[in-house]
């Protein structure tokens, strides 16, 4: 069963998935807030399940899937079952603010953002921040485990990228949980600015490609209503992906820092929280390109990066 609930970003919403049965299994939870909150279990009780026999489990850590998780522990003592690679988003995110904004604003200040907008993003991040807050994990969930779902078996799929420990849940009758690794017409991305991240956005093309073996699913996506998982849906967003790298290289005909793409790509894009999502899908692109040797990178005595064509 879908439960939708507001998120304050331009997605509008996300889905909580809820399987009844003998097992009562959640997935996902929304951001953290009191109302939203409430209208979850309410949504929970009137499917006839009570929230305390839940089980939660994500598709990934961030704020808009899992900023409920605190909630549901410590009021109902719902354990929290994800990979732990997704602890420093729901286990130590609160706890590892200060150091991760110092990381972030190191990384921008290193691609060349100026440190007027360095701050006033750095400023801005305790509004995302305070949508979630730490919560225990209760247990690892790895590649090709079986946790019930109601009253079935599903099969975890780990699906690394859109963050290190991003999971799809696949169940017998071919459903596909495929949280924000795939959604249908919103290109998904890694989310990869410090150097901490890199590699993240190179390892989410390789899980796109590897989707294909699920061609022919339902998909009950982290974001909208589910869809029927196609080549010509992979196609697009690996299309999307290929035609940014491609602008990214021309661009890069003579050394420029990810800050001056950032400015040529996304022309009058503005605003705080647009930069850090802008910066990190350069960055992501940057760092993929120079993995693949298509791109160098120039260290500036400035302390900049600049990336050259190869
Ligand atoms: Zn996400």
């Amino acid at each position: 069963m879908r439960i939708e609930l507001p998120v304050p970003f331009p997605l509008k919403t996300v889905n909580a998935w809820l399987f009844a049965g003998a097992e009562p299994a959640l997935v996902d939870c929304g951001v953290n807030d009191p109302v939203h909150f409430q209208d979850l279990v309410d949504a929970v009780r009137t499917a006839g399940v009570d929230p305390a026999e839940l089980t939660l489990y994500l598709t990934h850590g961030h704020v808009d899937h899992a900023g409920n998780a605190h909630r549901l522990h410590d009021g109902f003592g719902v354990p929290l079952v994800c990979p732990r690679e997704e602890a420093p988003f729901v286990e130590t995110f609160r706890r590892d603010e200060a150091p991760r904004n110092d990381a972030y604003a190191d990384a921008m200040r290193a691609h060349g953002v100026p440190a007027a907008d360095v701050e006033r993003a750095r400023a801005s991040s305790d509004d995302v921040d305070a949508l979630l807050e730490d919560c225990p994990i209760e247990r690892d969930l790895g590649d090709g485990a079986r946790p019930a779902f109601g009253d079935e078996e599903v099969t975890v799929v780990r699906t690394p990228g859109h963050t290190p420990g991003s999971t799809c849940y696949l169940t017998d009758d071919n459903v596909l949980l495929s949280g924000d690794t795939l959604l249908e017409r919103i290109t998904s991305n890694a989310v990869e600015l410090a150097d901490a991240d890199r590699g993240a956005f190179h390892q989410y093309v390789e899980t796109l490609e590897g989707l294909r073996r699920f061609v022919g699913v339902e998909c009950l996506p982290g974001h909208r209503a589910p869809f029927v998982l196609t080549d010509a849906v992979l196609d697009h967003h690996l299309d999307a992906h290929a035609a940014r790298r491609d602008r990214i290289l021309t661009l890069l005909d003579h050394p420029r820092s990810g800050h001056a793409v950032f400015r040529r790509l996304f022309p009058g894009l503005d605003g705080d929280g647009a930069l850090f999502m802008g910066m990190a899908e350069v960055v992501g692109h940057l760092h993929a390109l120079e993995l693949d040797g298509r791109v160098r990178m120039e260290a500036g005595p400035d302390g900049v990066r600049r990336y050259v064509r190869a």
